[in-house]
């Protein structure tokens, strides 16, 4: 049928709106999300900026307490080299100094700044947190005053103070400008560099210190409305429905996902504990064991924690699973560990179930019933995540404590939040991380880093234990810097229920007083 010239344009016309509409509208739609997404994203990346920031800080303060501690007032010889094994300790501080009032360097933990007047003297109040420049670089300086009139301050670098890397996963596109309370700026950098840009081309957001009186900006430019951005958008919209459209077939296709697995095997009663044998190296005996957990599957497959943790964490699961797993680690030690009172059992708990009140009344519940006594029972709290909530934890832990249970923090010295999660958590027990066992006897920041803690913890009455210990010569180390526990492969690898059981039953006969031995290593010594 032939159509008369302008019909057929109309038709064209029309064919296009209906086509072109709903992309057009699906664009609009586009812009809103993605400029709300930035807005969050700008969001985030403040939040997240402003904690780095402040846990730097929290290092340095850290860093003084411990001076305080050690008595760190003037600088006699003994007092610099305080300075010294400290200055190498706390990673994120540059430098450990004593002051006079002036701005004087009297000494210096590393010699950063040998005998160099810093430009400016120390200003109001106490602690004082002020930006500095020494040659071209800049510091945040954080001063403590004496009692004697001089000042005991630490150099964070302003560099080290805003995220380089990304909070959610992709490159960190935010531009980041951290400030002080009156304004001036310490350290910016990020993304695109907003400074010559248009305030209204521009998404901001923003967080703040209350605790040392710092701000950050995150800034990110808008996404451009211009017409390429429209084609843009209009193919990858068409690509993330094609996308959606695959998964949502995919998922139907493929029940097994990996999250509804885990599900199964939590009802299935799949996760299963190992026990690794914590031993006392000074008289051989046994001390306890830490629950590591295992997924076994239906095939007899077993599959370590590094696999399925973290989606368990992810998914809100990991407090089911813990509860679960205490409940079977309860049944199967119960009659053991009844006989041998002096024996512990270590659990791993995320921070975020570290953070909340149940984990007490769910500890208590669970050992009212078998002969597992309260005392016997250790928590660990990782130092590899960051702490969910200081106030609450700290809480929970008193708690804990008030039951006759011990907390031992986990992974020391690989952790964000540093040595002052020590000082403020209260904890009874510290595990010193594999890392540092490991560069033992070949690194001197390892030893001084351990040799710090272990003076740290008896300062604090806490107990030392050493993890991933793999032979003598470290054994030795250990030994020599007075660290009497010990976990490692050198003495078990984490054994399956009924091998830890029947270990015990060879080297500790119930009835005897002192607790196992293990031999070998009374020999070794
Ligand atoms: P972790 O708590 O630091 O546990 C110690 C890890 O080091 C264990 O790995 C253990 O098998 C391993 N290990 C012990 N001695 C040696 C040694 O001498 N050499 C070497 N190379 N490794 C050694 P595993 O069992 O794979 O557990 C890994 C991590 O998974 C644990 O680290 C812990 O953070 C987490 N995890 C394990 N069980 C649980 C659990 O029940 N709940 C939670 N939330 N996390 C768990
Ligand atoms: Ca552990
Ligand atoms: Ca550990």
């Amino acid at each position: 049928m032939a159509l008369p010239g302008w019909k057929k344009l109309v038709a064209i016309a029309i064919g296009i709106l209906c086509g072109g509409l709903p992309l057009i509208g699906f664009n609009l739609w586009l812009e809103v999300l993605v400029q709300r997404q930035n807005l969050d994203d700008v969001g985030v990346s403040a939040a997240r900026s402003i904690e780095i920031a402040e846990t730097r800080v929290d290092q340095a303060v850290t860093a003084l307490d411990i001076l305080e501690i050690r008595g760190v007032t003037e600088c006699t010889p003994g007092q610099t080299d305080i300075l010294r094994q400290a200055a190498l300790t706390a990673t994120s501080v540059k430098d450990l100094l004593v002051l006079d009032g002036a701005g004087n360097v009297l000494c210096s933990g590393l010699d950063a700044v040998p005998g160099r007047r810093l430009l400016a003297p120390v200003g109001e109040g106490n602690p004082v947190l002020e930006l500095v420049q020494i040659r071209t670089l800049r510091f945040l300086r954080l001063a403590r005053r004496l009692p004697n009139g001089l000042w005991l301050a630490g150099l964070v670098s302003a560099d080290l103070l805003v995220p380089l890397t990304a909070s959610r996963g992709g490159p960190f596109s935010a531009w980041i400008r951290l400030s002080l309370d009156d304004g001036k700026v310490v350290t910016e950098g990020g993304g695109r560099n907003p400074n010559n840009l248009d305030a209204a081309a521009l998404l901001t957001g923003s967080a703040r210190s209350q605790r040392y009186g710092l701000a950050v900006e995150a800034i990110l430019p808008k996404p451009n409305g211009g017409p390429l951005w429209l084609i843009g958008s209009a193919i990858n919209g068409a690509a993330a429905v094609g996308a959606f459209l695959f998964g949502w077939l995919m998922t139907r296709r493929k029940p097994d996902h990996p999250l509804a697995d885990i599900k199964r095997a939590l009802s299935a009663d799949e996760f299963v504990a190992y026990y690794q044998p914590i031993v006392d190296i000074s008289s051989a005996r046994l001390l306890g064991a830490e629950v590591l957990v295992r997924w076994r599957k239906a095939d007899g497959t077993i599959v370590p924690p590094a696999m399925f943790v973290p989606l368990l964490e992810q998914s809100g699961l990991i407090r089911d699973m813990t509860r679960k797993l205490m409940r079977r680690v309860r049944d199967e030690i119960s009659a053991a560990y009844g006989a041998r009172p002096n024996l512990t059992v270590s659990f791993n708990i995320t921070a975020e179930h570290f953070a909340r009140e149940d984990l007490v009344e769910e500890v208590q519940q669970v050992f009212a019933q078998g002969s597992v006594r309260l005392s016997q029972i250790v928590l660990e709290l990782t130092e590899r995540q960051p702490l969910q909530n200081m106030t609450a934890t700290r809480r929970v832990i008193a708690a804990l404590q008030g039951l006759g249970c011990r907390v031992a923090l986990d992974d020391v010295g690989t952790g964000h939040s540093g040595l002052s999660s020590i000082l403020k958590l209260g904890v009874d027990i510290i595990k010193i991380d594999k890392l540092f066992i490991d560069s033992l006897g070949n690194e001197q920041n390892s030893a001084a880093i351990i040799e710090t803690l272990v003076d740290l913890a008896r300062n604090m009455r806490m107990h030392v234990i050493a993890e991933g210990v793999e032979d003598f010569q470290q054994v030795a180390e250990l030994r020599a810097r007075g660290i009497s526990s010990a976990q490692g492969f050198l003495f078990a690898p984490p054994l399956p229920g009924q091998s830890f059981l029947a270990l015990l039953e060879a080297i500790d006969p119930p009835g005897r007083t002192e607790g196992g031995e293990l031999r070998f290593l009374q020999r070794a010594s």
